[in-house]
C-alpha cells in the first residue's frame, strides 16, 4: 500500500477520519474541500463576543474518536479538552412540565416520578435499549456491515427477531413507557439521525444507550475544537489538505476511477474516497444516468433544519446546556416533516445554550442560543423560498416565547439564520439534509448506501450517506471502517493483478 495515492473529496468528519485511518495504513493521502476550513458540518460562527456551534453540539461516543489518536500512539485528551454534562437534556412541555434526562439512576428515577412514570419502566426500557445497542454495535457498527446479505452472514437468520423488526421506534418506546412525557423524550432520540420515531425501525432504540452508558460530552471552547484537534493530528501524519478546492469531476477509465479535477487541475489517484454524499457525487462528479440514480432513491435524505443563532443581552436561568421544547402533538410533528414534507405549525425545537457551561462562548451575563427545529429537506417539486423559512422562524420564536423565554425577541442583539438552501450550498448535501440518509423502516430499513461503489471498485464513500449513517461518531466510525475496506480490497486487487500478469 505504501506510496499509493488516495484522494479524499471533502474534509467533513467522515473524510478526516478516513484520511487519518488511511495515512496510518501507509497511504499517501490528500484531502480537497470546497470550503475555507476543515470540519464540514462541524462548523463555528464567532460574532460580537459570541461563539456558536453552527453544526453539531452534542458529542457522544468519544472512544470512537480516541481510536484515531491511539493508532498514532497519542491521546485524544491531549488534543481535545472534554467534559461530561449534567443534566444531559432539559425537556419543556407545553403544559409547563419540565423533565431532565440524567444518566445517574437515582436522579433519573426522581425525574420519572415527577411526571408520573414508574422508574422501573425507565430501567426496563434502558435494558432493552442496551441489548439493542450491543446487537447493532457488534456487527452493523463495528464490522461496518453494508448489506442485508452481510447482516445474514454476520448475525445468522436466527438473530433477526432480536432486532424487534416488527415494531417502529415509537412502538418500542410504548412497550415500556406509559407517560406521554417520557414517550416523547425517548422518541426524540431519533434526532441523532434526523428521522421520525414513527417511521424508523425499533432497533433505533439503541440510541439512548449511546448517552446513558457512554455519557454526553462537551468540548471546552465549543465543538469546533474537535476539528482543530483532528487538523493537528493530520498535520503530524503528513496529510495534505487543499482548502477552497472544489472537486468538479471524478475521471474514470473503463470500470476504474483515475483521479479527479479540482479548480481546473487534474489530480491522479489510485483510490478516491468521496465524503461528498453518494447521490450528489454520482450526479455531479460522475454524471451518472437517471436509470442508475433511480436505484439510489431509497437512500432518501434525512431531515434538514432551520439553524438559528441568537446572541442575547441577558440569560434565561431556566435553560440547561441542551434543551428540547416539545410539540403538543409529536406524532403530527413527525408526520408533517417526514411524510407530508411541510414546515410544521408546532415543531419540536432543540435549543443549545452552551454559555450555561462555557463562559468563553458569550459575553458576561449573556446567553448565546442555537435553535434547531428539524424540517423537511428541500423538495425540488415544491421548493420553498427564504421568505417561507423566515416566516417559519417567527413561529419558532413565538413558541419559545410562549414556553417561557419571555420577550426573547427584545433581547436579541445578534442573529444569524441558515435555511436548508444555505445548508445545501455550504456542504453540497443531498437536498440540504443534515444527517445524510434517513432511517426509515419502509424506505430502507435504516440501511444507508454501501461504502464501496457498486460501479467503480476503487471508488469509496464515507459519511452520513453510507452505513452506518449520520451523526459525528457514526461518520468517524465510517471513516475507520472504509479504511479497512480499502485495505482489504487493495490487497485482493493487487493479488488478482499479480495472478493475471503471471497467467499472461
Ligand atoms: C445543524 C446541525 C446540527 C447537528 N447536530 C449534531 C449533534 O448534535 N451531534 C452529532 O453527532 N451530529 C450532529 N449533526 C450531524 C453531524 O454534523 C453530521 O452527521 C456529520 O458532521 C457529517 O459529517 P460528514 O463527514 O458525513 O459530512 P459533512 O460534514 O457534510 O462533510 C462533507 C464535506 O465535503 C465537502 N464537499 C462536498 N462536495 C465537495 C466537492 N465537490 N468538492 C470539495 N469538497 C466538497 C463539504 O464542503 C464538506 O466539508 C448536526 C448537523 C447539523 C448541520
Amino acid at each position: 500500500m505504501a506510496g499509493k495515492q488516495v484522494i479524499v473529496v471533502g474534509a467533513g468528519l467522515g473524510g478526516l477520519s478516513a484520511a487519518i485511518s488511511l495515512a496510518q495504513e501507509g497511504y499517501a493521502v490528500t484531502v480537497h474541500d470546497k470550503n475555507a476550513q476543515i470540519g464540514g458540518k462541524l462548523n463555528v460562527l464567532k460574532q460580537r463576543g459570541y461563539s456558536f456551534d453552527l453544526g453539531p453540539s452534542i458529542f457522544t461516543l468519544p472512544h470512537i474518536f480516541e481510536r484515531l489518536f491511539t493508532r498514532s500512539g497519542k491521546r485524544l485528551a491531549d488534543y481535545v479538552p472534554l467534559r461530561s454534562l449534567r443534566p444531559h437534556w432539559r425537556n419543556f412541555f407545553t403544559d409547563g412540565t419540565i423533565v431532565d434526562l440524567d444518566p445517574e439512576p437515582e436522579r433519573m428515577a426522581a425525574e420519572a416520578r415527577k411526571v408520573g412514570e414508574d422508574p422501573a419502566n425507565v430501567e426496563r426500557f434502558l435494558r432493552y435499549s442496551g441489548e439493542l445497542y450491543d446487537l447493532v454495535n457488534a456487527g452493523y457498527f463495528e464490522q461496518g456491515l453494508d448489506t442485508p446479505a452481510d447482516f445474514a452472514r454476520f448475525y445468522g437468520l436466527w438473530k433477526f427477531p432480536k432486532f424487534d423488526l416488527l415494531r417502529t421506534m415509537h412502538g418500542g418506546v410504548k412497550r415500556f413507557l406509559r407517560t406521554r412525557y417520557l414517550q416523547d423524550v425517548f422518541d426524540y432520540f431519533i434526532k441523532y439521525v434526523g428521522s421520525s420515531a414513527y417511521h424508523a425501525p425499533a432497533f433505533m432504540n439503541c440510541l439512548p444507550t449511546i448517552q446513558f452508558r457512554y455519557d454526553l460530552w462537551y468540548v471546552d471552547g465549543g465543538l469546533y475544537q474537535l476539528a482543530v484537534g483532528l487538523g493537528r493530528l493530520m498535520a503530524e501524519l503528513g496529510i495534505e489538505v487543499r482548502l477552497n478546492s472544489e472537486v468538479t469531476e471524478i475521471r474514470r477509465q473503463g470500470a476504474r476511477v483515475t483521479g479527479l479535477v479540482a479548480q481546473g487541475q487534474f489530480y491522479p489517484a489510485d483510490i478516491v474516497v468521496s465524503n461528498m454524499e453518494v447521490i450528489p457525487a454520482y450526479q455531479r462528479l460522475l454524471g451518472e444516468d437517471e436509470r442508475f440514480l433511480r436505484t439510489l432513491e431509497r437512500f432518501a435524505p434525512a431531515c434538514s433544519g432551520l439553524v438559528l443563532e441568537l446572541g442575547l443581552d441577558r440569560q434565561y436561568p431556566q435553560l440547561a446546556h441542551h434543551n428540547f421544547f416539545f410539540s403538543e402533538h409529536q406524532r403530527e410533528h413527525f408526520q408533517t416533516v417526514f411524510r407530508k414534507g411541510r414546515l410544521p405549525d408546532d415543531p419540536t425545537i432543540y435549543l443549545v445554550a452552551a454559555s450555561k457551561t462555557d463562559p468563553t462562548v458569550a459575553p458576561p451575563g449573556c446567553d448565546g442560543l442555537k435553535v434547531l427545529p428539524h424540517i423537511p429537506p428541500i423538495d425540488e417539486a415544491r421548493p420553498l423560498g427564504r421568505e417561507d423559512y423566515l416566516a417559519f422562524k417567527e413561529r419558532v420564536v413565538d413558541k419559545l416565547e410562549r414556553m417561557g423565554l419571555t420577550d426573547l425577541r427584545q433581547h436579541v442583539v445578534f442573529e444569524h439564520c441558515w435555511t436548508p438552501l444555505d445548508i445545501r450550498e455550504q456542504y453540497y448535501s443531498n437536498r440540504g439534509a443534515i444527517y445524510g440518509v434517513v432511517s426509515d423502516r419502509w424506505k430502507n430499513l435504516a440501511f444507508k448506501a454501501p461504502k464501496q461503489s457498486t460501479r467503480y471498485p476503487n471508488l469509496f464513500f464515507v459519511g452520513g450517506s453510507v452505513n452506518p449513517g449520520g451523526g459525528m461518531p457514526m461518520v468517524v466510525l465510517c471513516g475507520q471502517n472504509v479504511a479497512k475496506q480499502v485495505v482489504a480490497w487493495d490487497r485482493r486487487d493487487a493479488g488478482s493483478q499479480t495472478l493475471s500478469s503471471h497467467g499472461s
